[in-house]
């Protein structure tokens, strides 16, 4: 199973996480990054070096107060924002599309 971004990212966005990935399957949206849940290949090494424990090793360790960001970096991974990047409540508000 994919590792999973969550909303501690949020505003954070440091890009620890992209910088230690040996397959560069971490990518920006506006105001949070995401996880490309094929492209993973769970090796585990995002998780430590986020400085806010935003990385869950998979969508079923996500704390349930958190457990759409498994649909959210699915969604934005099969279609990336475009131009300007969604935010997660304009995601939410679209019905969890990106398009
Ligand atoms: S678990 Fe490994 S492959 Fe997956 S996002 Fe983290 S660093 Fe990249
Ligand atoms: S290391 Fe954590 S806070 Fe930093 S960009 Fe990655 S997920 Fe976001």
């Amino acid at each position: 199973m994919p590792y999973v971004i969550a909303e501690p990212c949020i505003g954070v966005k440091d890009r620890s996480c992209v910088d230690v990935c040996p397959v560069d399957c971490i990518y920006e949206a506006d105001d949070i990054l995401y996880i490309h849940p094929e492209e993973c290949i769970d090796c585990g090494a995002c998780q430590p070096v986020c400085p806010v424990e935003a990385i869950f090793e998979s969508p079923e360790a996500l704390p349930e107060k958190w457990a759409q960001y498994a649909q959210m970096n699915a969604d934005l991974a099969h279609s990336p924002p475009k131009g300007q990047n969604m935010l997660p409540k304009d995601w939410a508000a679209a019905g969890g599309k990106t398009t």
